[in-house]
C-alpha cells in the first residue's frame, strides 16, 4: 500500500556562468556523482534524481515550476557547489510548493595541503556559496532543513533520509481521503477540530459517512471472501478454540471477518488512506470493529477511534515515514498509570484497536465482552507490544492553529503477566519521567490519543511539522517544565505574529 521508491527527490545544484564551461562541467559531474551516491544509499528510501546545474533565474524558476507539477517529485535537495548569487533564486523559491532540504556539503572532503591552489578553491566554494543561498531562504522565511557535513558520511545521508521520509508523508497527505464512519464521540473536545482549516493546512480531506454506508458494504461482503479472511486468521494468529471451526463462537469470528472484508472493500473502492470509527454509532454492525481496525492499520491505513480524524491522519503519515523500517506504528491511548518506586509508568492501550505491527510476538485472537457500546462481544488481537525506545505524537486544533506535541518514551516489559487484560498493550516510562512528561503534555493541551511508533523519531516529526508549518513541541530527556511553559507562551505570541512576518 505504501511504496517510497515511487517518490523522487530532485538533486539540484546551483552555480553561475562566471566560471566558464570547464568548471561548470566539473560541477555537473560532481553533482551527478553525489546524486547517484544518495540514490544508492541505504539511508535514502526514495529515488534521488540528478537535475542539470542551474545558472540562471529562468532555469531556476522553470525547475521549481516543474517540481510543483510533477506528482512523483516530493521535494528538492539543494546544494551550491560554487557561488550562485541568490537573487537568481527569489522567483523560483517563491513559487516552490514542495519541501526542500539544503545540503551544506563540499565535494572534496579535505584540503590537499601541499597542492591546494586557486582552482581547488574556486571549485570547492560551498562554504560561502551555501551561505548566500541560506540568506535568501531566511530572507524569504522559508521552512527547510539544513544538513551539514561531508556527503559521503552516514550521518548526513541518514539526516537526508529522515527528511525524505517526512517529505514522503507530506506528499502522501496531499489529496488524501480520510473516511469517517459516524461522527465524534459525544462531548469529547480534543478529537474535534476545523476540518476545512485542516484541509487548507495539511492537504487531506475528511469524508463523513453514516454507519449505514459501511453496513451496506459489510452485508455485501461475499461468502467466499469471508471464508478466505477466516482462513487468514487461522493461519496468522493463535486463535482460541471456541472461535475455531466447530467452536461454539465461530459465528462471531465470521461476523468479524465479514466486517473486515466490508471495510476493506469500502476503503479500497473510495481510495481512502485512513478512517475513523465510533462506538456510539454502530447501528447495524454486529460488533465494534476491533480486529478489522487492527489489521487495516497493519496494512498501512491510518486509524482513529471515537471519530478522531486528526490522529487517524497522523497514524497514516507515520506509517509512511516508517515504511521499511523496523518497529511499527499504532493508534494508542494513555490508558492507566502505575505509580511506583521503580519509576512511574503508563499503560497504553485502547478498547481494542492497537496495531499488530508493534506486537512482540504472534498475537492471540480472542473474544471477550466490551463494557461499552451495547453490541455483541468483539473479536480482537491481544499481545504485548515490543520493548525499546518509542515516540507518541498528537496534533491538536488550538483554535487559531494546529500544534503537534510528542513524547519520547521507553517501552518496558510489564512487571508481571496480565492474564485478565483483554486488550493489546504497551507499558512505558516517559522521558524524562512521568511527572515532567505528563505535566508538560497537559500544559500543551496534548490529546489522550496518539500515534505511537518505534521507528519514527523526533527528527522525522520535526521535519514533518516544519513542512506543514505548524508548531512542534518535543518532550524528552531534556525537558524542564518551567522552560516548557515559557516556550508555550512564546510560541503563542510567535504564531500569532508570524502571519505578518
Ligand atoms: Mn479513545
Amino acid at each position: 500500500m505504501i511504496d517510497l521508491k515511487q517518490n523522487e527527490v530532485w538533486f539540484v545544484t546551483g552555480s553561475q556562468h562566471l566560471y566558464g564551461p570547464k568548471t561548470l562541467e566539473q560541477v555537473a559531474e560532481h553533482s551527478r556523482e553525489i546524486a547517484a551516491a544518495f540514490d544508492a544509499s541505504k539511508h535514502l528510501p526514495v529515488k534521488v534524481v540528478f537535475k542539470p546545474v542551474l545558472t540562471t533565474p529562468d532555469a531556476i524558476r522553470e525547475l521549481c515550476l516543474e517540481a510543483n507539477s510533477t506528482k512523483k517529485c516530493i521535494g528538492l535537495i539543494t546544494w551550491m557547489h560554487t557561488f550562485s548569487p541568490a537573487k537568481m533564486w527569489i522567483a523560483g523559491l517563491s513559487l516552490l510548493k514542495k519541501p526542500f532540504a539544503h545540503l551544506h556539503t563540499q565535494y572534496d572532503r579535505e584540503i590537499p595541503w601541499s597542492t591546494i591552489d586557486m582552482d581547488f578553491m574556486n571549485l570547492n566554494q560551498a562554504a560561502h556559496g551555501d551561505r548566500e543561498f541560506g540568506f535568501i531562504g531566511s530572507r524569504l522565511r522559508l521552512d527547510r532543513k539544513v544538513v551539514v557535513g561531508h556527503w559521503q558520511d552516514d550521518e548526513v545521508q541518514a539526516q537526508l533520509g529522515v527528511w525524505a521520509r517526512a517529505a514522503s508523508a507530506w506528499a502522501d497527505w496531499q489529496g488524501a481521503k480520510v473516511a469517517r464512519f459516524g461522527d465524534n464521540m459525544r462531548d469529547v473536545a480534543v478529537t474535534e477540530g476545523d476540518k476545512v482549516e485542516a484541509q487548507i493546512k495539511f492537504g487531506y480531506d475528511v469524508y463523513g459517512y453514516g454507519i449505514g454506508d459501511l453496513v451496506k458494504a459489510v452485508n455485501e461482503a461475499s461468502d467466499g471472501d469471508v471464508e478466505k479472511m477466516m482462513q487468514a486468521y487461522l493461519d496468522e494468529y493463535d486463535v482460541i478454540p471456541s472461535l475455531r471451526p466447530g467452536g461454539e463462537r465461530n459465528a462471531s469470528l465470521k461476523d468479524g471477518a465479514r466486517m473486515e472484508v466490508g471495510m476493506r472493500n469500502f476503503l479500497q473502492a473510495g481510495n481512502f488512506k485512513a478512517f475513523t470509527t465510533t462506538f456510539e454509532d454502530l447501528h447495524g454492525m454486529p460488533q465494534l470493529p476491533g480486529l478489522a481496525c487492527q489489521r487495516l492499520m497493519r496494512d498501512g491505513y491510518g486509524f482513529g477511534a471515537e471519530g478522531d480524524w486528526k490522529t487517524s491522519a497522523l497514524v497514516r503519515a507515520m506509517k509512511v515515514m516508517a515504511e521499511g523500517l523496523k518497529g511499527g506504528v499504532s493508534f494508542m491511548e494513555d490508558y492507566t498509570y502505575h505509580f511506583s518506586a521503580s519509576g512511574d509508568k503508563v499503560l497504553g492501550a485502547h478498547m481494542l484497536e492497537i496495531c499488530e505491527s508493534i506486537a512482540s510476538k504472534k498475537p492471540k485472537l480472542d473474544i471477550l465482552p466490551l463494557s461499552i457500546g451495547g453490541k455483541a462481544d468483539p473479536v480482537r488481537l491481544i499481545f504485548d507490544a515490543n520493548t525499546g525506545p518509542a515516540i507518541g505524537a498528537s496534533i491538536m486544533d488550538m483554535g487559531q492553529r494546529f500544534r503537534m506535541v510528542a513524547n519520547v518514551v521507553d517501552v518496558v516489559p510489564t512487571d508481571e503477566p496480565l492474564p485478565k487484560l483483554p486488550v493489546a498493550r504497551a507499558l512505558w516510562l516517559p522521558r524524562p519521567n512521568l511527572k515532567v512528561a505528563a505535566a508538560a503534555w497537559i500544559y500543551a493541551g496534548g490529546a489522550h490519543h496518539t500515534s505511537f511508533s518505534y521507528s519514527v523519531t523526533a527528527e522525522h516529526l520535526q521535519d514533518f511539522a516544519d513542512m506543514a508549518g505548524i508548531e512542534f513541541l518535543l518532550i524528552d530527556e531534556n525537558t524542564r517544565v518551567q522552560e516548557f511553559k515559557e516556550k508555550l507562551r512564546w510560541n503563542d505570541l510567535y504564531y500569532h505574529l508570524n502571519k505578518g512576518l
